[in-house]
This record gives structure tokens, C-alpha cells and sequence, in this order.
């Protein structure tokens, strides 16, 4: 079991399979995906590296593997990936974190391959301001593969709000309504600051707690925290089909409950999402070599830190999130 010197326990990896990305949202990659200067020698992990660090932590313990990115659907080879993480012994679920952008088209083989859990981001129900912020006119498509993965049966699907200062009262509203009959949990995901948005994070980041406040005012109950749950409040309400759910790392004992291990798409491991840097990993992963993985990341885990330091805006080596996977 991958425990840490402050006794959490990590049974969740969120594994990034590439740094591509099509979007360009305005916290992330407002000037869409750049290429590192100068070649990356290895590309992407493979999926056979894939297997080996599937298969290394989850002898270790880990139980959940959420791939993401970047843009995990660019991948041609994600139904394989999913299916291999899937087949993995002692992996139960498999989670994907998307854009939606190719929901429609591959939700089926997406789900086909094993697919448990599915987050997609929507930053807004308003189709214009969809394009704003994310600087393309998919919004209408994204809510169909959406309306397609419910109809496959799928369960606990979760939207990606982030909260932005600005439209927010009226983006709020409008998420209200839908949530009536949607049988979603919307997660409003505090902005957090990144080496590369400072100006835009000092601009749009607003708290979650009072809206949290304001909620439960209006009858919303927050539901109970499972023991080795992670961050997230979530809130029900009897006339709503739809839950809420709120992830507010700058709220003071948000790292108490860190359960979660990242691999970046380069193949580094991540501490933190906020770590000065990855450690890595590939070597073993290129060799198969699951027994020396396990060892190695047993070794690493002593290094984790208590909590990250985003209150006094230290950003570690995250430029933004799509080269390490949010
Ligand atoms: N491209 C996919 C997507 O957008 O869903 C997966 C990767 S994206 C980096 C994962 C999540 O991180 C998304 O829900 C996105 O909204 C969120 N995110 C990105 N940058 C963020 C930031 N600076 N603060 C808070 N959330 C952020
Ligand atoms: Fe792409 Fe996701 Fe970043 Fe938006 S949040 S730019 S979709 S990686």
C-alpha cells in the first residue's frame, strides 16, 4: 500500500496521456497547445508503458485510474488504453476527464473498452460564452455525447465547472435550472493559480465556500464524506436530479484528504500537482520492469509534502494544467 509519513493512502492515480490539447480555454492554454522547443525523444507513453504503471500501482494498492491530459480523445489508441488499465488486477475503475469535444463519436467504444466514470468539462451553458472561454463552438455537440453517455447507462457522471469571476451570477443560474433534471454532479473547481495565468488568476478567482453557503441556505445538505474520500464537498437536494459538488484547494485542510498519485504523459511522477518537479519514471516503464517501479515509487512516496503552497502562490513546475493532467 502507497502510504505516505502522514498516513494517507493512495489509491488513486490520474494518469496524463498527452499534453495535446485542441482547446483554448482562458485558465489553461489561452494560446492553445505549444510544442516543448526541441524534440521530446520519447513522445507520449505508449501503452505498453501504460501497462506497467497500471500494473505497478495497482499492486501497490491503487484501485481507480482517471486518464487524462491534455486532451485525452486525440489519442487514437484510448479505447486501448482504457481496456488495459481495465484489465489490470486489482484496477475497478477507470475514469476519463475529456473536453467532450469527440464524446459523440467515441463514447460508445470509449465505453465498450470499460469505461467507468466519466468527467467532462462544460465552463458554461451559454453557447457564446462556451466559445469564449474555451475558443470553440462545441457546445451543442458536447451536451449530445453527454445525452449519449447518460442514455448508455453510465453512471456518477460529473461536469467540470471552473468558477470564474466574471457572468458568474448568471452562469450559476443558468446551472441551477439544468441541474433540475440532469442526473449529473456538476463540481465547481476553484481557479488555481499556475506559472503561466497569474494575471488572469488574480483577475477571475473567486471562492467557493460562500456560494457553498448560499446553496445550503436554499436547502442543498452536503452529503457524508466516505473515509479515504477526496477533496470534494458535494451537496443534494430533493428537488434537483442533478448533485453539486465543490473542490476548493485554497480552503485550509484541503490536503488532508489527498488520495490521489499523478503520472504525467512524459512519464514523470508527480507528488503534487503543484511539486517543483516530476521524478522519472520511464526507465522502468520502458524496461516492463513492474517490481523495480513498485520499489521505486515506495521510495518516492517519503518525499510528499503536507500540503501544497498555493496560498503564498507557489505554483511548483506547473506552467498550466494540461501538461500534468489537473
Ligand atoms: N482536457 C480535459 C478537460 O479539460 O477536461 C482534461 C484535462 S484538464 C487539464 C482537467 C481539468 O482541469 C478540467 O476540468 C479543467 O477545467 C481543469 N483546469 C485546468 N486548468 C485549471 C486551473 N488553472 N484551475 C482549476 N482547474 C483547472
Ligand atoms: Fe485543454 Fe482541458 Fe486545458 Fe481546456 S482545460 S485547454 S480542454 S487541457
Amino acid at each position: 500500500m502507497l502510504q505516505d509519513r502522514y498516513g494517507r493512502r493512495f489509491r488513486y492515480l490520474r494518469l496524463s496521456v498527452t499534453d495535446v490539447c485542441n482547446f483554448r480555454c482562458t485558465y489553461c492554454l489561452p494560446s492553445g497547445y505549444q510544442a516543448p522547443a526541441g524534440a521530446v525523444p520519447e513522445g507520449f507513453l505508449g501503452a505498453e508503458e501504460i501497462a506497467v504503471i497500471a500494473a505497478a500501482f495497482a499492486r501497490l494498492g491503487t484501485s481507480k485510474i482517471r486518464l487524462t491530459g491534455g486532451e485525452p480523445g486525440l489519442r487514437a489508441d484510448l479505447p486501448e488504453l482504457i481496456r488495459i488499465c481495465k484489465q489490470t488486477e486489482g484496477i475497478n475503475t477507470v475514469a476519463l476527464t475529456t473536453n467532450g469535444y469527440r464524446l459523440p463519436k467515441q463514447i460508445h467504444d470509449w465505453h465498450q473498452a470499460g469505461l467507468d466514470r466519466l468527467n467532462v468539462s462544460i465552463d458554461s451553458l451559454d453557447r457564446q460564452e462556451f466559445a469564449s472561454i474555451t475558443g470553440h463552438d462545441k457546445l451543442p455537440t458536447i451536451l449530445d455525447g453527454l445525452d449519449q453517455a447518460l442514455s448508455l447507462g453510465m453512471q456518477d457522471i460529473k461536469i467540470n465547472a471552473v468558477l470564474l469571476r466574471d457572468g458568474y451570477a448568471d452562469r450559476m443560474q443558468s446551472f441551477l435550472s439544468w441541474l433540475r433534471d440532469m442526473p449529473v454532479t456538476l463540481r465547481f473547481i476553484e481557479l488555481m493559480q499556475t506559472g503561466d495565468n497569474s494575471v488572469f488568476f488574480r483577475d477571475q478567482h473567486l471562492r467557493g465556500q460562500e456560494m457553498l453557503t448560499m446553496l445550503v441556505e436554499q436547502g442543498w445538505q452536503e452529503t457524508a464524506r466516505a473515509q479515504d474520500a477526496g477533496p470534494a464537498r458535494e451537496l443534494w437536494h430533493p428537488d434537483y436530479a442533478g448533485r453539486i459538488g465543490f473542490i476548493m484547494p485554497y480552503s485550509s485542510d484541503f490536503c488532508a484528504s489527498c488520495n490521489r498519485l499523478r503520472v504525467s504523459a512524459l512519464g514523470r511522477l508527480h507528488l503534487c500537482l503543484f511539486a517543483d518537479q516530476g521524478h522519472d519514471i520511464r526507465s522502468w516503464c520502458r524496461d516492463g520492469d513492474v517490481e523495480g517501479l513498485m520499489q521505486h515509487l515506495q521510495d518516492m512516496i517519503g518525499d510528499k509534502g503536507e500540503s501544497h503552497l498555493l496560498q503564498q502562490q507557489h505554483t511548483g513546475a506547473t506552467r498550466h494544467f494540461a501538461m500534468i493532467g489537473g
